[in-house]
């Protein structure tokens, strides 16, 4: 005779006990270390290998992001950017549109258009 409160409810519980302590699983370690609790280390097991699934999937998209080419053009390009308008020092107008700054302002571009546009100038006389 089936009986319905073995194998059923104990693949249940460990689902349960894997949901609860999914965020902490350290607990969960020092719980079964405690009370030797099958179940916790079931939902221990549980835990591990979802998180370890979790973690290939995430390194497969990032080799599949960073595999493309012109993706990683663009990352370079981003930084290349980045580096120079970190060089930039604040001069009191606009470096796209020259538009004077109040006294003490320390922007370099008045709006992210012009930040824009000077980046793309600049990118484009490199290019050269
Ligand atoms: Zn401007």
């Amino acid at each position: 005779m089936f009986n319905p409160n073995s194998q059923q409810s104990t693949l249940n519980q460990v689902d349960q006990k894997a949901e609860q302590y999914m965020g902490n699983p350290q607990e969960l370690e020092q719980k079964y270390k405690q009370n030797q609790q099958l179940i916790d280390l079931l939902a221990l097991q549980k835990i591990k290998s979802q998180k370890e699934a979790a973690a290939r999937e995430m390194a497969l998209k990032m080799a599949q992001q960073t595999g493309k080419p012109q993706t990683i053009e663009q990352q370079r390009e981003q930084q290349e950017m980045t580096a120079k308008a970190n060089r930039l020092t604040p001069k009191g107008c606009c470096y796209y549109c020259e538009e004077r700054f109040p006294e003490g302002d320390k922007k370099l571009f008045c709006d992210r258009d012009c930040a824009t546009d000077y980046e793309e100038e600049q990118r484009l006389k490199n290019r050269r």
